[in-house]
């Protein structure tokens, strides 16, 4: 059986390959003009990236690994209640912790706590393949909070949970890319996924096309909820949010950001 060491390295390696992958891509076909400097970009937000891994792994991945394992030998959880394995239960389990991550995702921006702490990743003015490393530790151990929550109520394979972890990571690398696809191509990936542009039209300063296109690896969320929302070229002009602006790039604003009202 493939063990937690074994599957955390695999999650590395495509980490890894979709960034470089999405950075390429968006270096030869931008669609936007960057106007900060690129390299900072990536310093910035590689040092947060750096900051989180070590983090979660010094705090996080001990017991939460702790935690699918004791819910798994109490035999809770809707999936083992179903009888899921195997693939069956890896692919429901992605699509029922995608919905879950829909809702957290949607209340991280309509409950004023949460949105205190999904912020920071707003502040950046620019939308590329460095603002999927950008969160905030603390809404990150917020997630892992929640995350045990979902474990508890779906039970889900320690496989499956890796699988669902690298999926969101590289859809966010994926739809957080500078790039842009042609219309019947960006029409065809909409069936299925959020796409780059969907997703740059929630990272516009415009609360209207803000509050919407929540989804991260399957659209159908945001059909079914109602929060799909047209990207229109106006609003999708002024990326970030109003504050901030001038600091997006700073750590000790990063920081500090979620304690700052505005
Ligand atoms: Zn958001």
């Amino acid at each position: 059986m493939i063990g937690f060491a074994e599957l955390n390295i695999g999650r590395l390696i495509l980490f890894v390959f979709v960034l470089t992958f999405m950075g390429v891509a968006e270096t030869l076909w931008p669609v936007r003009v960057w106007e900060e400097k690129r390299s900072k970009r990536w310093m910035f937000h590689i040092f947060i990236s750096v900051f989180n891994t070590v983090l979660t792994r010094l705090f996080i991945f001990g017991p939460l690994l702790f935690w699918i394992d004791f819910v798994g030998a109490k035999g809770w959880g809707i999936s083992r209640w179903l009888g899921l394995h195997g693939f069956w239960e890896i692919a429901a389990t992605l699509i029922v912790f995608d919905c879950f991550n829909y809702w957290w995702h949607r209340w991280s921006h309509v409950i004023p706590f949460l949105w205190r702490f999904h912020k920071p990743h707003h502040i950046d003015t620019e939308v590329d393949v460095t603002t999927s490393l950008r969160f905030h530790p603390i809404e990150l151990l917020l997630s892992y909070g929640v995350k045990a929550i979902w474990i508890l109520l779906w039970g889900p394979s320690l496989a499956a949970f890796m699988i669902f972890e690298a999926a969101i990571t590289a859809y966010a690398q994926f739809h957080h890319s500078n790039i842009d696809f042609p219309d019947p191509l960006e029409m065809k990936i909409r069936w299925i996924h959020m796409t780059p542009r969907l997703h740059a039209s929630h990272h516009t300063v415009s609360l209207r096309t803000r509050s919407g296109n929540y989804s991260t690896i399957f659209l159908i969320w945001d059909r079914i909820f109602g929060t799909l929302k047209e990207p229109a070229v106006k609003e999708m002009e002024l990326l970030g949010l109003e504050e901030g602006r001038e600091t997006d790039l700073s750590v000790p604003a990063f920081a500090k950001a979620p304690f700052i009202t505005s």
